[in-house]
């Protein structure tokens, strides 16, 4: 057999099956060999009843007795049996799998995969994942209808042996270099892997093609965008001094030094991209506008995309008082255009209808370009390619994750404190410290202080999921129970499921002290700054990222009084506690998002669906050290010229929609 024959050729393959696989891509034995697990469950952890952990994978391996079933409160199916070995028993737990109750049977052996779990009610049971029948590592593949995950698993092991005739991509020198084992070799480290470290060798060969790929791709992207060309900027430095020395405060060394960077940055004689990243109220505004006036100064003219129609206006009037009479800024939103003819011209969406109408554009200007999507930066790239372009954003991204996601741009961060806003006390508690919680906000209130509760949930699941306690506190519960505990507060809920306009009119009361506590999910993250609020009680912070805590907490201290921002940690669990006190002892947004990248993933940062993020299977963002290695062999690869490296160019994917989504 070669790998290049059809599946069928593979015994116990028949025509349906084969439909089956096509459903998946997978035509020929190499395509199989290719159809890579989602992940491995390792089941290799066999422990004794007595020493389980509670919350860790295990297997246990044990005699049943006792087997019965009972409907639980919420209505699903619990079947439980004892499972007995030399060192003790345990409940095993199943839910909602009636069919289990005829194979349980009292006296036999089985071999349970699953994890202890803290939960009194129940007696602390095992819950069950799977009933296996030996110890070691399970490939968990992509499965779909009509295809089970057993079928792939054993027509995938018959495959395996062919393996052997798959060639590297990565070239001999590039393997040795990065201690890297052929692709033969992990293929079979994956499908069947015989201990931790052939699996982990395996992934790191899959993990390093992919980076590479995206490495290579980003920079083959930078370097075309070097041989567009264009003019080079001439930089008038006494006439910006002369701006600066104008404005109505001092530059902070940082915004000096931003502001020098992207003017540089714009004289290289191709056009910059640049992202330009400060936390809110750091002051990106005038950088922006000190690189604007540099454009407008050799002859160029401005456009500076904003968000809303609010916001917009708001940077019209702020930019026109310090640029003063000579130049001309005009708005351009929905409601209102003011003229094309302007130096800067500060706009909406409406902006983006008439960016053809433009001429002479030399730098584009994205405000807060995480409220953008790639497709409006794009129109008006289409229109200005030759423009600079300078995207500016409060979404802390750490340097490792920047260098990828955004690898086609140059990052400007903009780390000085901003002066004006006051520093939030974060304080954790648990359960029991909940009345002393209670008594402060009691006693905020009584000064007319309002503030937020944030739930995870708008209201209680009804249908408990497979393997989980619904453990979660709800919008809906949390208000009802805040009427009881503060007596004569106004409590307003507010959640995705509210219909817009209601939304609004809530938001407006809270505003305007109608309401004084908003009991929410994190749909207040975006949007709402009510200066009074001095108040935050975050509940179930274990289930949210650093940076999204840090980001609602940024909702209060907006004022003068002093604020603060209660975490409730509901669920007893010392890793989810570790991270949270990173938020009691920093107030560094971008040392928490490096901290969100190692312990959860890059989706925890820039929002999984609309981060743009090409999606990698096995390459993390946040290993920081085969980021660093990979992209500085692309450097060296891209400088080199790719043409020497033909195989490497299956590794490249599209990186167009990457940045700024
Ligand atoms: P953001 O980074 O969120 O866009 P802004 O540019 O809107 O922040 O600045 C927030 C406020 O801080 C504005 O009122 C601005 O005038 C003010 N500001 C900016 N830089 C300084 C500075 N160096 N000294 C004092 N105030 C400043
Ligand atoms: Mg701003």
């Amino acid at each position: 057999m070669k790998i290049s024959d059809s599946i069928t050729k593979l015994p116990g393959v028949g025509a349906n099956t084969a439909g089956s696989f096509g459903k998946l891509g997978v035509k020929t034995i190499k395509d199989l060999l290719f159809l890579l697990p989602n992940r491995i469950e390792d089941q290799s952890n066999l422990a004794k009843i007595a020493s389980l952990r509670s919350g860790e994978e295990a297997v246990i391996s044990g005699k049943i007795s006792k087997v019965f079933s009972r409907r639980t409160k919420r209505g699903s199916l619990l079947i439980e049996a004892r499972i007995t070995d030399e060192s003790g028993s345990i409940n095993a737990a199943w839910f909602n799998q009636r069919f289990l109750l005829s194979q349980l049977k009292d006296g036999e052996q089985i071999m349970l995969f699953g994890s202890k779990k803290i939960a009194p009610s129940m007696g602390n049971p095992f819950i069950v994942k799977k009933i296996i029948k030996s110890v070691g590592y399970s490939p968990i593949y992509p499965a779909t209808q009509g295809l089970y995950q057993g079928v792939i698993q054993r027509i995938v092991k018959q495959a395996v042996p062919l393996a052997k005739d798959v060639p590297d991509i990565l070239p001999p020198q590039i393997l040795k270099g990065s201690k890297l084992i052929h692709r033969s070799e992990a293929l079979m480290g994956v499908h069947d892997p015989k201990n931790q470290q052939e699996l982990d060798r395996a992934r790191r060969l899959f993990a390093f093609e992919e980076l590479l790929g995206l490495a290579l791709s980003v920079g083959l992207n930078k370097q075309e965008q070097r041989a567009k060309g264009g003019d080079k900027l001439i930089i008038d430095t006494d006439y910006l001094k002369r701006f600066v020395a104008k404005l109505p405060f001092t530059l902070t060394a940082g915004q000096r030094q931003a502001a020098w960077g992207i003017i540089k940055g714009m004289a290289n004689g191709y056009p910059a991209n640049r992202l330009l990243y400060g936390e809110v109220g750091s002051g990106k505004t005038v950088v922006s506008l000190i690189a604007a006036m540099a454009i407008v100064r050799a002859g160029g003219r401005v456009l500076i995309l904003v968000p809303t129609t609010t916001l917009a206006a708001q940077q019209a009037k702020s930019i026109q008082e310090m640029v003063g009479k000579d130049l001309r800024v005009s708005l351009i939103t929905g409601h209102k255009k003011e003229t094309i003819e302007a130096d800067i011209i500060v706009g909406t969406h409406a902006l983006l209808n008439i960016a053809d109408q433009f001429d002479r554009v030399g730098l584009v200007i994205i405000d807060e370009q995480q409220r953008f999507g790639v497709r409006q930066r794009q129109i008006l790239l289409r229109h200005h390619g030759q423009a600079h372009l300078l995207l500016t954003t409060a979404t802390p991204i750490p340097r490792s994750l920047a260098q990828t996601v955004f690898g086609n741009l140059e990052i400007t961060y903009l780390l000085d404190k901003p002066a004006h806003q006051q520093r939030v006390t974060t304080k954790l508690f648990l359960d029991e410290q909940r009345p002393s919680v209670v008594a402060e906000i009691r006693r905020r209130l009584s000064r007319s202080e309002p503030g937020y509760v944030i739930c995870p949930a708008i209201a209680k699941t009804d249908q408990p999921t497979l393997l989980e306690i619904d453990e979660r506190k709800s919008v809906i519960a949390e208000a009802k129970k805040l009427a009881g505990e503060l007596p004569g507060a106004k409590i307003a809920a507010i959640h995705g499921k509210i219909p817009a306009d209601q939304r609004v009119e809530i938001l407006g009361d809270f505003m305007e002290g109608r309401v004084d506590v908003l009991v929410s999910t994190t749909v207040v993250e975006v949007g709402i700054d009510n200066p009074n609020a001095t108040w935050m009680i975050v509940e179930n912070a274990e289930m949210f990222g650093l940076s999204t805590l840090h980001q609602l907490r940024g909702r209060v201290g907006r004022g003068q009084k002093a604020s603060v921002c209660f975490l409730s940690q509901t669920l007893f669990d010392e890793k989810a506690g570790q991270r949270l006190e990173m938020l009691e002892k920093s107030d560094n947004g971008l040392e928490l998002a490096e901290a969100d990248l190692s312990l959860r993933g890059p989706g925890e940062i820039l929002g999984s669906e609309q981060s743009g993020l090409p999606s990698l299977r096995f390459a993390s963002l946040g290993d920081k050290k085969m980021v660093t290695e990979v992209f500085a062999l692309a450097d060296k690869i891209v400088n080199d010229g790719i043409e020497k490296y033909p195989t490497l160019k299956k590794l490249l994917v599209k990186v167009d929609g990457l940045a700024a989504s």
